[in-house]
């Protein structure tokens, strides 16, 4: 019996596992899933948590529901891959054998890593939403908060959905404006970019829609420390930034285990090839969804397309064939941008978000970076669509690949290269 071991229940784990049970066959393949967690939580309602619009345990489920039978879920903490023997061992020092090994294990908010971002301040004037319980926190305080400077502070890119900070600022506007105290705050974006989002195009509406809705934006703003005491960001070269609230989007880094096994980068992020997901390093090692350091963007509609390619692959690689099926590094997010209304971006590793229209059968068309009723719902849908399709590894009417279909390349000509590269 052969063994596949993917480390990691969540987004991409979960879905590779559901996805290659019923095409592996069971009297060949053994597969078990590693996580130490119990449960899954759906990390894109982390934004409407501090708002009020979910409620924690609205985005919850135990993870052992969600894996298709035949597949064994194993409760504990990975401690270390030890590739030349082909064994994992868990923090309670458990022993897996593999023949192949996945590693999912995602990417997490590191507040450790910024000097006063975990100190005393946190959980009083400091607060994140990349977490369960700091979105719970977060929505408890502005329930009751009275006004003042709310910053966001993004530390240090990558970080995953790259376009959440920039949801929640819109979403923060619409908030305070509902509840008749707009008047009262002052928000205040600091990013580590030049511009409000990496690419030209989709950077110049987000931007405009920043000043639009009277959000400031700091740019090139490279965070050495959050000095809690003055209630101060203060940066490498010396620039300060005020805040009496302040949202920390902290260093997102792969798991400790990453490094320890010698297998990742600076940020713990797995090496591998781009359009494959192999490891650089090691033959029968493959990194799905965040956890690896492809230069997507680190979300969940990019682990669903690596998905679909890496199944076809997978099943050439273990009979000895070439892998034929390339990843292109299709993103698809929706974007809130308040007040019910939202946009779409949809953009690949050579392709940025542009203009248009996204087809999309029986439901669409959506528009492409334009705030609509439609995004703002096909947003809320999402939730349903995750635990619904995405999750059980059921096929969606979108294709992995992206499709230039609807796309208006004339806004790209405009910013300069229509296919400017929209990886990083
Ligand atoms: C605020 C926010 C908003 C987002 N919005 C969107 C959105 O609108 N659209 C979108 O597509 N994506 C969005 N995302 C991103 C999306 O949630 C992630 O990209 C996706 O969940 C990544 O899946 P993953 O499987 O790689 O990692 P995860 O789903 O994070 O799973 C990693 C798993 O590994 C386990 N694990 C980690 N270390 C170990 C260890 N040492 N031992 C054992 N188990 C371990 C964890 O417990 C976890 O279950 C958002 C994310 C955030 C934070």
């Amino acid at each position: 019996m052969k063994q596949l071991l993917v480390l990691g229940a969540g987004t991409a784990g979960t879905m590779a596992v559901n996805k290659l049970r019923p095409r592996l066959p069971a009297d060949e393949w053994a597969i078990t899933i590693v996580d130490s967690k119990p449960e899954h939580v759906y990390q894109p309602g982390f934004l409407f948590i501090p708002f009020g619009t979910y409620r924690p345990e609205e985005i919850v489920k135990p993870k052992a529901q969600l894996i298709t039978a035949g597949v064994d879920l194993v409760m504990g903490e990975v401690d270390i891959v030890k590739p030349d023997e082909s064994v994992v061992v868990l923090a309670d020092g458990r022993e897996l054998a593999y023949d192949q090994l996945i590693i999912a294990t995602g990417t997490h908010p590191r507040r450790d890593q910024t000097e006063g971002l975990d100190g005393e301040s946190y959980g009083k004037t400091v607060h994140d939403f990349y977490t369960l319980e700091g979105a719970t926190r977060l929505g408890e305080v502005l329930d009751s908060w009275e006004g003042g400077r709310l910053v966001l502070n993004i530390v240090e890119m990558p970080i995953k959905c790259r376009v959440a900070p920039l949801e929640f600022m819109f979403l923060a506007d619409s908030f305070f404006a509902e509840r008749g105290m707009r008047d009262k705050v002052e928000l205040v974006y600091v990013t580590p970019l030049d511009g409000a989002f990496t690419k030209p195009v989709a950077a110049k509406y987000l931007g405009d829609m920043l000043e639009q809705r009277d959000i400031a934006l700091e740019t090139d703003f490279m965070t050495m420390e959050v000095d809690g005491e003055r209630s101060m960001l203060v940066s490498y070269d010396d620039r300060e930034v005020p805040f009496d609230l302040l949202v920390t989007v902290p260093v997102n880094m792969g798991a400790d285990f990453v490094e320890r096994s010698g297998l990742g980068d600076e940020l713990n992020h797995v090496e591998v090839d781009k359009h494959t997901f192999l490891s650089d390093h090691h033959d029968n090692i493959f990194a799905l969804g965040d956890a690896s350091n492809i230069p997507a963007s680190k979300a969940g509609s990019v682990a669903h397309f690596a998905v679909d390619v890496f199944v076809d692959n997978f099943l050439q690689h273990i009979h000895g064939h070439p892998m034929t099926h390339q990843f292109d590094g299709h993103a698809n997010c929706f974007i809130e941008s308040g007040h019910g209304k939202g946009l779409l971006i949809d953009f690949n590793y050579d392709v940025e978000p542009l203009p248009g229209k996204f087809p999309l059968p029986g439901i669409g068309p959506f528009s492409l970076l334009k705030e609509t009723e439609a995004n703002h719902w096909g947003k809320l849908m999402f939730k349903w669509t995750y635990w619904n399709v995405l999750l059980p590894g059921r096929d969606l009417p979108i294709a992995a690949q992206m499709s230039m279909a609807g796309k208006d390349l004339r806004a790209g000509n405009a910013a300069s290269d229509p296919l400017v590269g929209a990886s990083s």
